[in-house]
């Protein structure tokens, strides 16, 4: 008898070798094999007669062989087998490459279901390699909504039917269902047997909807119990214990006020470094919103309490500038800083290290050198770490373990929809600066056409002869004649511009470049040396330029809105006017609905929302090393309807039943550990 954890190779029809094949594909166990769902469906149950079927459409026709099929051998050593077969409304063409075994099974004169894509030429209606069975007798390829597997080398989908049908015959009634009854009944979901049953063998669309429903539903409350479930039991860890002081004496020290929503986030992460448990917190803001003054302030409180802080950023060029920010923030204090990156000679370095431990700091601010070995903290409470989608997980945990249990700040200035960021971020609490500084200025937006090439070379000329600089960004770091359209290289495009403008300077810096040379043509690009920067993606995350006043953005279709939104927040970041110009040839409706967005709105967190509902989350998870778990069957971008119901329903069970300790809620927890299982080190 096979149950749920029984090997594969133990199904009818699956040897070694199929059996190995599964592997690859992940699939183990027949709890694995039922819950690899298809990839797409085939509609194979809808039926016509020869005379209705249209050109280009996919359909079932039920017809006689209507004479001898012929076969024979081309040059290449294939064979074709041709034969004509009819109904009552005319005659339809049937030819089959390489499948000389049809011939056998085709009988002159008998009636088969050919499910095929028609071909119209003329008045001849042709079909090619169609999936054909005898009308009478057990139909098992047509008449029905097919699923198409995703597959590998070594399985094909007849195998995969055959083992699926096998399993769920076997297992059907023993899956055991996670979905407590009362959100089933809430949520007027299906049945789980009915479920399984339907994913992969679906009566008709009607009930694979039906089945889909209660299986994503089913994936993204597991995903959002089990995240919140870490959420809950990392606020239980201990935390070095802070108390209040008064922030006023901080901020009056600024040469701003503080808006609002800084002030909130502020507290939002004093409260918890207060509270006795350690902080996990993720602090979301637009370019520009001021996160480092927030990050200043947190730093203040802990040196208020007699504890030191550290601050990771990606890049050299932002710590030294990093550096500077936060100096000017802290020194009137008194707070002693310290920077640390990897191109400081041995000896600075070793210098920094010996204050550190010696605890001359109060303030180390460097780059992935922070979390070497070698070095050590003294009284290390805080570890603020900035844009944090650049750094790996594992290396936020190095540092993390430098200190007893130190508070962690993640900051982003990637804006993500509160639904998306629950999931990417779901270990962590999120506070979020949703309002800019007053006064500030609207990056005005333009998206253009290749015509308009002349007068941008001209705005050029006119924004860089009153001083300004321009960022170019292109999508492709070089030159490829194999891309069926021609983007605009990097390297190709720098030439072209500096020949057009030999009285300027121009350099390229792309990501194939050593870092030490990024970071010097950026230094020099900062410092005001370098009047056009032509650069790739690189430069998304940033330096402040105050004097870039110019963004342009070449082949913009090539790139999400989030990303868009992220290049442009590179100019505008100083006292002069800005623009930001995306210049695309293509005329898709979809492109120009996309680009116009930029044009009419600045708010990053819009932005994101709609480009989630254009895109899909790809861009989000792509941009980041989350190790989370991927998901099987729900698609994040489309499925925003259910994932907040179901991260409402993890939330309530949770609540009643916080440790999932309730018999009903054992499934449940098994389910979890077993997610977590491969990816528990991502979660530290
Ligand atoms: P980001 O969130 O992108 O890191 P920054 O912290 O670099 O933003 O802040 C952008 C600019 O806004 C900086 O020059 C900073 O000094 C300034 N700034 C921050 N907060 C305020 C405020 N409340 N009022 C006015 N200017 C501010
Ligand atoms: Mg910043």
């Amino acid at each position: 008898m096979l149950d749920l954890n029984s090997d594969v190779r133990y199904l009818k029809g699956i040897g070694e070798k199929k059996a190995q094949a599964l592997n690859k594909l992940g699939v183990f166990s027949l709890y694995d094999l039922i819950s690899f769902f298809p990839r797409k469906y085939e509609d194979r149950s809808k039926y016509k007669t020869i005379a209705q079927c249209q050109n280009g459409e996919n359909v079932c026709v039920r017809a006689l062989v209507a004479n001898e099929p012929s076969l024979e051998t081309v040059r290449t050593g294939k064979s074709l087998l041709k034969l004509k077969v009819a109904d009552e409304s005319g005659i339809l063409n049937i030819t089959f490459f390489n499948r000389p075994y049809a011939k056998n099974q085709l009988l002159k004169g008998e009636c088969y279901i050919f499910y095929g894509k028609i071909d119209i030429m003329g008045s001849r209606k042709s079909m090619t390699n169609p999936i054909f069975e005898k009308e009478l007798g057990e139909r098992k390829l047509t008449g029905k909504v097919f699923p198409i597997y995703p597959l590998t080398n070594g399985i094909s989908q007849t195998d995969f039917i055959n083992g699926v049908r096998q399993a769920l015959d076997n297992c059907l009634d023993y899956i055991p269902d996670v979905l407590p009854q009362s959100v089933s009944q809430e949520e007027k979901l299906c049945q789980l047997r009915y479920a399984y049953e339907n994913i992969h063998f679906p009566s008709d669309f009607i009930a694979l909807e039906l089945a889909r429903k209660r299986l994503v539903f089913e994936e993204l409350f597991v995903l959002s119990c089990a995240l919140s479930s870490i959420r809950k039991s990392r606020m239980k860890n201990p935390g070095i214990k802070m108390h209040i002081a008064d922030l006023e004496e901080f901020y009056s020290s600024l040469p701003f006020s503080p808006t609002g929503a800084q002030r909130r986030t502020v507290m939002e992460a004093v409260e918890d470094m207060c509270s006795g448990h350690e902080m996990n917190r993720l602090l979301q803001g637009d370019v520009g919103s001021g996160k480092t003054m927030v990050a200043a302030a947190l730093i203040w409180f802990c040196r208020k309490n007699g504890f030191s802080s550290a601050f990771m950023a990606p890049t050299e060029i932002l710590a030294n500038q990093h550096y500077e920010t936060l100096n000017a923030f802290l020194s009137p204090f008194g707070i002693r800083t310290g920077l640390l990156t990897g191109s400081m000679t041995a000896k600075e370095k070793k210098a920094v290290k010996q204050n550190l431990l010696n605890g001359e700091y109060d303030l180390i601010i460097g780059t992935h050198a922070l979390f070497s070995t070698d070095v050590q903290y003294k009284n290390l409470a805080l570890i603020i770490t900035d844009e944090q989608h650049r750094f790996g997980v594992n290396q936020r945990s190095a540092l993390i373990s430098k200190g007893r249990n130190p508070h962690v700040l993640v900051m982003s200035a990637t804006p993500i929809p509160r639904t998306l960021a629950l999931i990417l971020y779901g270990d962590l609490d999120i506070s979020i600066i949703d309002e800019l500084p007053p006064g500030r200025r609207k990056i005005d937006t333009f998206a253009v056409d290749e015509s308009y090439r002349q007068r941008l070379n001209n705005f050029i000329l006119k924004l860089t002869a009153e001083g300004r600089q321009v960022f170019v960004v292109c999508p492709m770091v070089e030159e490829n004649e194999e891309l069926p359209i021609k983007l605009k290289s990097a390297q190709e495009h720098a030439k072209e511009l500096s020949s057009l403008f030999p009285h300027l300077k121009t350099a390229c810096v792309h990501g194939k470049m050593k870092a030490v040379d990024k970071e010097n043509i950026m230094s020099a690009f900062a410092k005001g040396d370098i009047d056009i920067l032509v650069a790739t993606t690189v430069i998304e995350v940033g330096v402040d330029v105050p004097n870039a006043a110019l963004m342009i953005v070449e082949n913009a279709e090539r790139f999400g809105l989030s990303q868009l939104h992220q290049l442009r927040g590179r100019v505008g970041r100083g006292p002069y006017k800005s623009y930001c110009i995306l210049v695309s040839n293509s005329d898709s409706e979809e492109t120009r609905a996309r680009l116009s967005i930029m044009h009419k709105t600045n708010d990053g967190f819009k932005i994101s929302e709609e480009d989630l509902r254009l895109r899909g989350p790809g861009d989000f998870f792509g941009s980041r090393q989350h190790g989370l778990p991927e998901t099987h069957i729900a698609d994040l971008g489309a499925d925003t309807q259910i994932l907040r119901r179901a991260q409402a329903a993890a939330e309530s069970l949770l609540e009643k039943d916080p440790e999932l300790r309730l018999p009903e809620n054992c499934a449940l927890k098994e389910r979890i550990e077993r997610l977590f299982k491969d990816s528990s080190d991502s979660f530290n």
